[in-house]
């Protein structure tokens, strides 16, 4: 796979950060045969976060949000493999191990670090016990799956204090993955609700949990009262707790879905 006499450029991560390094590197490399370039990424395929949403309320088609990094970036030699450890004195890194049970050590003259991110679920009391992640493609099936779960048990649920809690669903952060993904619930469950005899509508709970005075932070220029003028339009329920996450604890079982 490496040859020595070429230099090697090694990418770890291929999100966004990843495969535009790599892609910009491509362009200014072209034609040089003196440099290779790898990328170790946990998947083949790249995902397209901004439309996970979607894949919540199926208005799009799962494939439609992933595309193959081969396809990507040409040329690239893909490890599909999760980084363990990074030897920085002797310039290698370890990943898992694949069908052999024995890990893989590709060495590197120059090293890329695009991980990303982890998920805070420090922030909040109970997040950890009862929140969903909602990042990747696998998330966004978790998501949409518990939803259609919790809509299965309430239509045969008699205990009507129960079932309310089974169709009640918060979403904690109000950034624009947090309102795009609470929508996206929201249009979901009143949606498909109307196909359940025993789920009455007006049952239905969608909250949006927020530790500010506005969601929609990022959106400096434009203001977001109308956005949240719409939420409230559409019967979807905003919770700020402006005091910091300290004051705010999810206890509850029904479907948390965190996208902080
Ligand atoms: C639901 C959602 C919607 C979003 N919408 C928008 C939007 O509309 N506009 C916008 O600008 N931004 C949006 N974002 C944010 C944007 O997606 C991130 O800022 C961006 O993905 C960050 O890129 P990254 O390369 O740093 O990290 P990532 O895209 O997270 O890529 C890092 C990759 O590294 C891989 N990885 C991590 N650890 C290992 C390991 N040990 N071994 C191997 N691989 C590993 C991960 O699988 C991951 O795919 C959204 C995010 C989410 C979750």
């Amino acid at each position: 796979m490496w040859s020595n006499a070429r230099k090697s450029i090694l990418v770890l991560g291929g999100g966004f950060g990843g495969i535009s390094t790599i892609r910009a590197l491509q362009q200014a490399l072209h034609g040089r045969t003196d440099i290779e370039i790898a990328l170790v990424h946990q998947e083949n395929s790249v995902v397209f976060q901004p439309m996970l949403a979607e894949v919540i309320s199926g208005t799009i088609g799962l494939l439609n949000t992933v595309t193959p990094i081969r396809d990507v970036c040409p040329g690239v030699t893909l490890s599909v493999r999760t980084v363990e450890r990074i030897d920085l004195d002797n310039k290698v890194v370890i990943t898992s191990h694949g069908f052999r049970p024995a890990p893989s050590v590709l060495p590197y003259d120059y090293l890329v670090l695009a991980l990303g991110t982890l998920d805070n679920f420090g922030v909040v009391r109970g997040l950890q016990e009862h929140g969903l992640h909602f990042t990747n493609l696998g998330d966004a099936l978790v998501v949409r799956n518990r939803l259609i779960h919790l809509l299965e048990e309430a239509d045969i649920e008699p205990d009507a204090a129960l079932r309310r809690r089974m169709l009640t669903f918060v979403m904690a952060g109000g950034g624009f993955s947090g309102v795009e993904a609470i929508a996206a619930v929201h249009d979901f469950v009143r949606d498909v609700a109307r196909r359940y005899p025993h789920v009455d509508p007006a049952d239905l709970r969608v909250i949006l949990v927020h530790a500010g005075p506005r969601i929609l932070p990022e959106w400096l220029i434009l203001d977001s009262r109308g956005v949240i003028g719409q939420v409230w339009r559409n019967r979807l329920f905003l919770q700020a707790f402006p005091g910091g996450h300290d004051r705010c604890g999810i206890f509850g079982k029904s479907c948390l879905i965190s996208s902080a």
